[in-house]
């Protein structure tokens, strides 16, 4: 019986052709480079932590080889910049400009970085979509990458966990990072069993209101991916049946039962969703938040099981399944840190800073595997945990940050902790590297307090740019109030302003001539716009056109937003709604960010040895890389 998720076969199909190219023997290696990102790692912090002597191990790569700030993308996301250091071009050529890519023909975001288009011929009949042909899953970015280049001049690359890498290149080993979906195809849904009655989730997740009977039994299922062959039927599910007592539950997930202790996070679940031809493997694991009388159990996105992934997770194919065998299953979604359940209260602090710690484990257990396995030139992998902690926990550390004075010393520690480990796994890579062996260790950006947050859409609003539909004064997300044919600006995403450009818009009204007068007025009204008498929101506004050259340019935003420290687009901003307020104070958890102005953000950059000039920017890091590669067995 197929366990292929059909329209995934494409990725699958593509892998299995790698593999059979892949085969060869390891021959012993050579002098190798080992690239380490730390992604999020701040120059300010980082500076004044190596001066502190908190840091030993960064400061002693420091003063035996080399150290500066590492100027960041523009705008400072992720995989802006991560697609900038493995391209070595900016946006206008590899594409990716934000999280969210806005389609100018229904004005709605989509995930920006891998697309899936499902085949042309489908039969549809009675209810079954059948379908004849592969669907086509790509990455997005656009461009060569570092690794690929450096397999083409005969050395062997592998590349773990690196953001904007799925479906994964084809190289001798690579994990897939940011951008690997759930089994429900989201970036991360977790689901929250409670009896309570409980606000729904904003985002990100799904509260499951759960009835018990005296006895603390709990009879329910947990909703997993969509049928793969049948529409207007309900997702696929699994039997769950929870029994409560004061600390601890007995959980029964489809065939398997397990006894969880309060607060602790549970090993990995593995679980089949059956759908009649077949059935679709995954993994999750389990939280006991609060036991009987009020039992609330936290279950985490169901994710492709390494072992037998339903995803095409990783080159070659076989890949992800023997990583698993030598280091135990790991987390296989892209952004596995779970971040948006801390921010809407569905998780505890501890609870996020444990799996956070689980996941930074995975991540050197991989890494040591392809230290030891001395079969690559090329070692790239990246450690996201530094972003994920300084997201959620900056407020700890910000004395002017709305919840700063009820930080609990958990949060105020956080950051910190975070910083010391990171010190302790290059110390750990260190000891791992043989004396020929190159380092060079790497942040996409800095960081920066998320004070307030600015509802850009709301100042377009209250300038006349943007329109709501006759008697609204607020539009939901996805402009769902908006009056087109009255609109000329729009804000989607963390940073990008669009205009609602006539021929390019699907209800566009800005024609080409009145574009350039209307966006100069646009850059002089939103860099004059203040919180109070003083601070600015906005520091730079920049010009799409000055910023991005090249085959994708046509997809960048016209206007890119660069906010000053301490202010940040709110997520209504990113989504595309218009709420009564201009600015609010950031009352969430998710306290630091990053994507601001990036002159306030920049990265930085270590080596072990001395670059001959200083590096400009991320986007130079390929060249840098490739300059500094040692021979590979076939390498001329
Ligand atoms: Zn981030």
């Amino acid at each position: 019986m197929s366990r292929c998720f059909l329209p995934r076969c494409a990725g699958l199909l593509a892998g299995l052709l790698l593999a059979a190219c892949s085969a060869e023997p390891p021959v012993p290696a050579q002098a190798r480079l080992v690239v380490l990102g730390f992604d999020g790692m701040d120059p300010v912090l980082t500076e004044r932590w190596m001066d502190e002597g908190l840091l030993p191990e960064f400061s002693r790569l420091r003063d035996e080889g080399y150290y500066q700030r590492l100027a960041t993308s523009n705008p400072p996301q992720s995989p802006v910049a991560w697609a900038s250091f493995a391209t070595g071009t900016g946006a206008g050529e590899h594409g990716i400009y934000d999280f969210l890519r806005r389609d100018p023909k229904t004005y709605q975001p989509d995930f920006s970085i891998a697309r899936y288009t499902p085949p042309d011929d489908l039969i549809n009949f009675a209810g079954w979509r059948v379908p004849m042909g592969e669907g086509v899953l790509e990455n997005q970015r656009r461009g060569e990458p570092f690794w690929m280049a450096a397999e083409k001049q005969g050395r062997r690359a592998t590349v773990q966990r690196v953001p904007v890498t799925y479906p994964p290149d084809p190289i001798q080993h690579m994990l897939s990072g940011m951008g690997v979906p759930d089994l429900r195809g989201t970036q991360g849904t977790y689901t929250l069993f409670s009896t309570r009655r409980m606000a729904a989730a904003e985002n990100g997740g799904r509260v499951e209101r759960v009835e018990m009977d005296d006895a603390g039994h709990i009879e329910t299922h947990l909703e997993g991916p969509a049928h793969p062959l049948k529409t207007d039927t309900p997702a696929l599910s699994v039997a769950l049946r929870i029994v409560a007592e004061k600390d601890r539950a007995t959980v029964t997930l489809g065939e398997e039962t397990r006894v969880l202790k309060l607060g602790e996070w549970s090993d990995w679940w593995r679980v089949e969703f059956d759908y009649g031809l077949g059935s679709l493997p995954g993994m999750l694991r389990m939280r006991l938040l609060d036991g009987f009388p009020r039992p609330l159990l936290y279950v985490s996105p169901v994710q492709a099981d390494p072992v037998e992934s339903v995803l095409p997770i990783s080159a070659s194919p076989a890949y992800a399944s023997e990583l698993a065998e030598r280091i135990g299953r790991y987390h296989t979604l892209g952004m596995p840190e779970e971040t948006w359940s801390l921010n809407q209260g569905h998780l505890d602090e501890q609870g996020y800073l444990d799996m956070v710690k689980t996941t930074l484990a995975e991540g050197e257990a991989m890494l040591y595997d392809a230290l030891s396995s001395n079969d690559s030139e090329l070692v790239v992998k990246v450690f996201v945990q530094p972003d994920r902690v300084s997201h959620m926990f900056w407020r700890g550390m910000d004395p002017q940050h709305p919840l700063h004075a009820e930080s609990s010393t958990l949060a105020r520690g956080a950051v910190p902790w975070i910083y010391r480990e990171s010190d302790r796994v290059l110390g750990e890579v260190r000891k791992r590297m043989r004396p020929e062996d190159r380092l060079i260790v790497l942040s996409d950006h800095g960081f920066s307090s998320f004070r307030r947050a600015a509802h850009v859409n709301r100042w377009l609003v209250d300038h006349g740019y943007l329109s709501l539909k006759a008697g609204k004064r607020e539009s939901e997300p996805l402009f769902a109030d908006i009056d087109w044919s009255r609109s000329r600006a729009y804000a989607l995403g963390l940073n990008g302003l669009f205009l609602n450009l006539a021929g390019r818009e699907a209800q566009g009204i800005v024609t080409t001539e009145q574009a350039q007068p209307l966006l100069d007025e646009l850059v002089t009204g939103l860099t004059g716009w203040r919180d109070g008498e003083e601070a600015a929101v906005i520091q730079h506004v920049y010009r799409g056109l000055d910023l991005y050259q090249g085959p994708m340019a046509k997809d960048a935003p016209d206007l890119v937003l660069g906010y000053a420290p301490g202010y940040r687009a709110s997520w209504q901003t990113t989504l595309g709604a218009v709420p009564r307020d201009l600015l609010e104070d950031n009352r969430q958890p998710w306290s630091g960010d990053h994507c601001i102005d990036p002159d306030a953000v920049p990265g930085v950059l270590f080596t072990s040895f001395v670059p001959d000039q200083p590096v400009e920017n991320i986007a130079s890091m390929a060249h840098m890389v490739l300059k500094h590669m040692p021979k590979g067995p076939t390498s001329p």
